[in-house]
């Protein structure tokens, strides 16, 4: 037998996320590989999943979602950016932003086409410009504060670039664009007259006085801008897959169809227990998010630190990059793996974010665990001596 699989695909491995996950499970070690965010489900979220379940809410949506939740969503946008969209035409309720991310760039890009990407990047955003048969090209973004050059952006845009994608805050640098940043992509945007996809799906996980502005609030980046975000990290339902991206009502049917051929939609009683959430959670839900996730990453940053791993401290989302140089291993594979191995703390290799080798040094660690896993991997931490 030859039977062939597509050779546009043959790039494709497990994520290096993935894999450290299944190796971390074969060790008993504890992951802080995955931002797995396995905290609690607020009670609205999960009661109002389970009520929608046994009410029978169980049958396909229509494609852009329910309206309890799209109509939740555009509550929570002009509360949250002063952006006012209609429910029923410029939002679409999508299997978590990965669905989003995918169904967009589908829709959008021919083969060929390019798409900016700023390094270190999610490695699912790359794959899925590379499943798509697009050409990524990169702006790195420049330690310790995770700056970029607008040369180094309009150098990277060539004939064939269609889009910048900005993921703000960012995984895995925890770089939160600065109003300022976002202006200067927005000219280089309007001038060249590109699409800007945005992943805001850490939008809550801000620290030190933060803010998140969101992209399409800028003037005149509401037609040209995919806003993508979810709730796998704000409510702990990685798992659920529910997300949404809101745009001009041409592209949100154009992207919306695209979705409903691959996904249909996102689970239905899922979108109840969602809406629940974002009506009944008080504000102070978000506030509190933020103060538990600045102890987790105070804690997690000083057993670093005491390790001899120097981290670069995260303005936002939930992962710290740190340096590894002091654990032995030629690269950041071996180093992630000897650490797992030594201390039983699974890490992701920073090479999983970049581009040749310089990610090699780096480690990302995901401070998204229960207190209780957390503290005992500071107590392993503290154990291992590179
Ligand atoms: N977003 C999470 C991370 O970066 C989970 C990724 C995944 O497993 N697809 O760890």
């Amino acid at each position: 037998m030859s039977l062939h699989t597509a050779e546009h695909m043959a790039f494709l491995r497990q994520s290096e996320i993935r894999n450290m996950t299944l190796e971390c499970t074969k060790l008993a070690g504890i992951n802080l590989a995955q931002g797995v965010c396995d905290t609690e489900v607020p009670e609205p979220v999960r009661l109002g999943a389970a009520q929608a379940m046994a009410d029978g809410f169980n049958i396909y949506t229509r494609y852009d979602g329910l309206p309890a939740l799209r109509e939740a969503i555009a509550h929570k946008v002009a509360r949250d950016s002063g952006m006012v969209v209609d429910p029923e035409k410029e939002i679409v309720v999508t299997s978590g932003t990965t669905g989003a991310f995918f169904a967009t760039c589908s829709a959008l890009f021919d083969p060929g086409d390019a798409v900016v990407l700023f390094e270190p990047y999610y490695g699912y955003h790359l794959d899925t410009l590379r499943a798509l048969s697009l050409a990524p090209s990169f702006v790195p973004l420049e330690e310790p504060d995770w700056s970029f050059s607008v040369a180094k952006l309009r150098a990277a845009i060539g004939p064939k670039t269609r889009a910048i994608v900005v993921n703000t805050p960012g995984n895995p640098s925890g770089k939160v664009f600065s109003r300022a940043e976002l202006e200067s992509i927005a000219e280089v945007a309007r001038e060249l007259d590109l699409f800007v996809i945005t992943d805001e799906i850490y939008e809550y996980f801000l620290y030190d006085g933060h803010a998140h502005v969101s992209f399409a609030t800028l003037p005149g980046m509401r037609e040209r801008t995919i806003t993508i975000a979810g709730f796998s990290k704000t409510f702990s339902i990685t798992g659920w897959r529910v997300g949404y991206f809101l745009a001009t009502p041409e592209l949100c049917y154009k992207i919306g169809h695209t979705h409903d051929l691959v996904y249909v939609c996102a689970p239905a009683p899922l979108q109840i227990g969602v809406a629940h959430g974002l009506t009944r959670l008080e504000p102070s839900f978000y506030e509190d998010l933020k103060r538990e996730y600045t102890r987790k990453r105070e804690r997690l940053c000083s057993a670093l630190e005491r390790a001899g791993i120097a981290p670069h401290v995260p303005s936002g989302a939930y992962y710290v990059l740190a340096d590894s140089r002091r654990i032995p291993g030629r690269n950041a594979k071996e180093r992630a793996r000897g650490l797992l191995e030594r201390a039983g703390v699974a890490a992701v290799p920073g090479s999983a974010f970049f581009e040749g080798n310089r990610g090699d040094d780096l480690l990302r660690f995901s401070y998204a665990k229960r207190e209780a896993e957390l503290d005992e991997a500071c107590r392993r931490l503290d154990l291992f001596r590179p």
